[in-house]
């Protein structure tokens, strides 16, 4: 859960990525923690609704000490209501404002025995609200610090907090009830958190398969995007270079003509693995598009990014592909740009796309910009 201030969303951090590159179904975390500031809206909305009217008609009634904690607490709730709508407060100090005084009144009724001596039923509320509120480990510890308590005012004899005298029979099904009450919660809690659980890892596992490319395995243009405007900035801030390589497969459509789409695809899939190979651990290599390839290059200049680009080139050109009876060699046209030379991520593709086109219409089975060669 978010422990941060309310009025941050989840979503907002630096590292949430652009949303027009995000999956379009809301996050599995922001609709959690929403549910979560819902269900202790409602609870802190429910505690004002109980504690005023009763403590207003105790005070009627001439019962101060409960009127007074019945009031204290409804003011309490009603502070804490104000400052969760205002976002002042932390998600885990308005859970906390609203929990601890709650069981504290528990112990009370229990101790004191409320109007007519049914004050100790109001005790079945509490499962609901501590597990819901603090989840079932920490919510769970509580409950159970919160049965010790009772059983020791209940049963302890000639306990000093116990204010009134209940049958034996009561207190035993006062707090087997109530046991019952908090494992059925704690089922229901534990089952909502597992199935949780499942859905982060499914919407982890989904979220990985539309950023990925599945035939060569690497980041599909989805899934780089979000890494280059990252590592953009990061090196902004620094002032470092970072440098990216836009390569393409020369006369591909004709590996396709001649010996069939499979043997494009495996084609695909080997130059894929040669470039993987060849790049440092810190480099990210993506599909961009049919038969074009991203090297993003982080902390790299525009001649190391050349003659990275031209090992690469090179590795492609030793590679023999076999493919059934066929024997099948192909080259790489390959373009550079650093961030020195352009002022947003977008600029920086444009780039290097010009200098792989011009490496094309010079020939090709060469990078551009050529400033470099010697
Ligand atoms: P150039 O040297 O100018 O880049 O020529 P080219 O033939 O490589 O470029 P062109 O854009 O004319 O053709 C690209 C081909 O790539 C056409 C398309 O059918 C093929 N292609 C794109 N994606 C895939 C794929 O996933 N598998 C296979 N087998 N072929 C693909
Ligand atoms: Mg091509
Ligand atoms: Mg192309």
């Amino acid at each position: 859960m978010n422990k941060t201030n309310l009025g941050k969303n989840s979503s907002e951090n630096e590292n949430s990525r652009p949303s027009n590159y995000r999956l379009n179904a809301p996050s599995l975390a922001d609709s959690h923690y929403s549910r979560q500031l819902y269900i202790l809206k409602a609870i802190t909305l429910l505690a004002i609704a109980c504690t005023l009217p009763l403590g207003l008609l105790a005070l009627s009634k001439d019962q101060s000490p409960l009127s007074y904690t019945l009031l204290s607490i409804a003011f309490l709730a009603t502070l804490n209501y104000v400052l969760i709508l205002t976002k002042k407060i932390s998600y885990a100090l308005a859970t906390a404002v609203i929990s601890y005084p709650l069981v504290l009144l528990m112990l009370y009724l229990v101790a004191a025995g409320g109007v007519n001596n049914t004050g100790s039923l109001w005790i079945y509320s509490l499962p609901v609200v501590i597990l819901f509120l603090h989840g079932l480990k920490k919510g769970g510890a509580i409950l159970c610090a919160f049965l010790l308590a009772m059983v020791w005012i209940l049963f302890v004899p000639d306990n000093i907090f116990l204010h009134t005298v209940y049958t034996f029979d009561y207190k035993a099904r006062l707090i087997l009830v109530f046991i019952l009450d908090a494992t059925l919660t704690a089922a229901y809690e534990y089952s909502t958190e597992n199935l949780f659980g499942k859905m982060k890892l499914l919407t982890e596992e989904l979220s990985n398969i539309a950023e990925e490319d599945q035939l060569t395995q690497l980041r599909n243009r989805r899934g780089v995007h979000y890494h280059m405007e990252r590592i953009y900035a990061q090196e902004k801030r620094d002032d470092t270079n970072m440098s990216l390589i836009m390569c393409d497969i020369d006369y591909f459509k004709d590996v396709n003509d001649r010996y069939g789409h499979e043997a494009g695809d495996k084609v695909l899939m080997e130059v894929a693995s040669v470039i993987k190979n060849t790049i440092r651990r810190t480099d990210i290599a993506a599909r961009w598009g049919g038969e074009e390839f991203l090297v993003i290059l982080p902390k790299t200049n525009e001649k190391e990014a050349y003659l990275v680009a031209e090992k690469i080139r090179k590795n492609i050109l030793d590679l023999l592909i076999t493919h059934e009876k066929y024997q099948i060699k192909v080259s790489l046209s390959a373009g550079i740009a650093d961030n020195k030379h352009t002022s947003s991520v977008d600029g920086l593709i444009k780039l290097a796309d010009n200098y792989m086109y011009e490496a094309k219409s010079k020939g090709r089975n060469i990078t551009c910009p050529t400033m470099f060669y010697y």
